[in-house]
């Protein structure tokens, strides 16, 4: 990830977002900076995806106390893809439970490609972290319902409260990812056959490529993170969606893993846990604070939009999100309680 942050004061956190005035002039500064950057490419791996308009571009903020700031195409619509991922795993978090969630599904980094058959594999068949396609396989399959058509209405319903709004599959994008997704089908197979997935591997497979499919905007995105930001509570609707400690579970693993192969050199840039998307979307949280939503179809060597990380890194320094950033308590001026020695006076002592 090659994000440059040259110029860009860092701002330490305070615990509030600054005022809504200084948001929207944050949101349109980090967009200006960031729309020059044409590179990267579309995605090509689903034939709806390739068909995105490369030059769009949303963003949106939501805040914990349910304002919503908007900028550019943030009412575009486009498929949700990996950062559904984010939203059930919090489902299966609040009705499994943490133990159980991070025994079957695991918490760390592979290291290797978000669909990549030979992760499993090295370990022995167990799926590494809910961010992986192997993951997300494996916790869409946890999710309570008697028949993969009850778990496949349970996975809407429950991202659509997230979100404050009833969600509508993206059909052509499920139509066409239904075709080509012969290697998440195998690595449903996969898991099955290491007994990490109960039922039917295929069938598997078809709720979690419905649930990529979902149509959702940058503004959908921001108020679902901003969900996760309030601890449960969606701040626009006002309902219930999860647990606190479901919300914090769920920050910890997308600090870790949200972005691809990156997912440490995000965190060392931004400060705060996020997840991807293919579709071009980056999703972000700041605890306690928003979330912050950025679109754009053109993407980086692994995957991730190259306008949505420059705009997210921007906001994170100048809103005061990274959650590194701190200052020293004591105040500045005041003069050390202790002098060191200088050399001198340390070699007399010997
Ligand atoms: N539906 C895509 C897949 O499973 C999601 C990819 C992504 O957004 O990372 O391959």
């Amino acid at each position: 990830m090659d994000i440059d942050v040259s110029g860009i004061p860092v701002t330490v956190s305070t615990g509030r977002l600054p005022a809504p005035a200084d948001v929207d002039e944050a949101i349109v500064a980090a967009a200006a900076r960031a729309l020059p950057h044409t590179e990267g490419a579309v995605a090509d791996c689903i034939p709806t995806l390739a068909r995105a308009d490369p030059g769009s571009f949303g963003v949106a903020l939501a805040e914990v106390g349910g304002e919503v700031h908007e900028w550019g195409d943030s009412r575009l619509e486009f498929s949700i893809q990996s950062v559904s991922k984010a939203f059930v795993y919090a489902l299966v978090c609040q009705e499994l439970g943490h133990r159980a969630v991070h025994d079957r599904v695991g918490v760390n980094n592979t290291g290797l490609p978000f669909n990549s058959l030979m992760a499993l594999e090295l370990n022995g068949g167990h799926p590494g972290n809910p961010m992986v396609n192997a993951g997300a396989l494996v916790t869409t399959s946890l999710v309570p319902g008697a028949t993969p058509a009850r778990q496949w209405d349970r996975v809407r319903r429950c991202l659509g409260a997230f979100c404050g709004r009833e969600l509508d599959v993206d059909e052509a994008t499920y139509r066409a990812e239904s075709r080509t997704n012969g290697r998440n089908r195998a690595i449903a197979e996969l898991l099955a056959s290491y007994g990490h997935i109960e039922g039917d591997p295929v069938a598997v497979a078809d709720v979690y490529t419905r649930q990529c499919s979902l149509a959702v905007t940058t503004r959908d995105l921001a108020v679902m993170g901003a969900t996760l930001a309030d601890g449960g509570i969606n701040p626009v609707t006002g309902e219930r969606v999860v647990d606190p400690g479901v919300c914090r579970d769920t920050l910890a693993v997308l600090a870790s893993t949200g972005l691809y192969e990156r997912s440490g050199e995000w965190l060392f840039e931004i400060g705060l846990p996020g997840k991807s998307g293919v579709s071009g979307s980056i999703l972000t949280v700041s605890p306690g604070k928003a979330g912050i939503a950025a679109f754009s179809p053109r993407l980086d060597a692994v995957g991730n939009s190259v306008r949505a990380q420059r705009v997210t890194a921007h906001l994170s320094r100048s809103l005061g999100l990274d959650v590194f950033a701190s200052a020293t308590a004591r105040p500045t001026t005041a003069p050390p309680t202790t002098a060191r020695p200088t050399d001198e006076e340390s070699h007399d002592q010997h």
